[in-house]
């Protein structure tokens, strides 16, 4: 009784969490242990309207446009870095986006999406897979398919097929100024050498260098 009393307070501070960084209700519903009544109230609660409702969205084509191939390869690379240090999938997750969202400033991937991402990503069997850019002064993580074939790999930024470089690499003046992709990949190798602590730990700093 005492046991499930604490798990149900463990799963609304993560659920909590998730809906700060804007989880739509029916999806927390889904992973941890609440009804979606229960999670809709919670949703209203903490940011003082409804929900989103439907159907969260599935496309897998959305993880390989040139842009999102970076975006997902970082939070995939980020959660592979933290999650032998936090052994249970949601703080793990949370962790992940946490310092995904510390590393790009503005992130282009909704936190429904890098969960859909995830799922994806563990249920492929190798098929879906990160690489790392080959150009040495990039090095940048970059999400492909084994169907691509390829054995070197040149991210869409070394490709020139990414139109929003400039939106990545921020403008001077900015407040905060998104990682480029080598200097978010650069971050990460920090990140696994050190331990990660508990799971809202504070994202790295990522140095701004020029992109590619
Ligand atoms: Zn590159």
């Amino acid at each position: 009784m005492i046991k499930n009393r604490s798990i149900q307070v463990h799963h609304r501070q993560l659920a909590s969490e998730l809906i700060r960084r804007g989880m739509r209700a029916s999806l927390i519903a889904a992973i941890l242990d609440m009804s979606l009544p229960q999670a809709r109230q919670l949703y209203e609660e903490i940011t003082g309207r409804s929900s989103p409702s439907g159907q969260t969205p599935r496309s897998n084509d959305y993880y390989f446009a040139p842009v999102m191939r970076l975006h997902a390869a970082t939070f995939i690379r980020l959660y592979q870095c933290l999650a032998p240090q936090i052994k249970e999938t949601r703080e793990a997750f949370i962790s992940a986006y946490a310092h995904y969202c510390g590393l790009w400033g503005r992130p282009r991937m909704p936190i429904d999406r890098a969960w859909r991402l995830l799922q994806l990503f563990r249920q492929s069997d190798g098929t879906i897979r990160v690489a790392q850019c080959s150009v040495p002064r990039c090095r940048a993580y970059t999400l492909v398919q084994a169907h691509e074939g390829a054995t070197r790999y040149t991210c869409p930024a070394c490709q020139g097929s990414l139109e929003v470089s400039k939106r990545l690499r921020g403008k001077s003046g900015r407040k905060h100024k998104p990682a480029s992709p080598p200097a978010a990949s650069k971050a990460i190798g920090t990140l696994a050498t050190k331990p990660a602590g508990r799971h809202l730990v504070r994202p790295p700093t990522a140095r701004h260098t020029a992109g590619p």
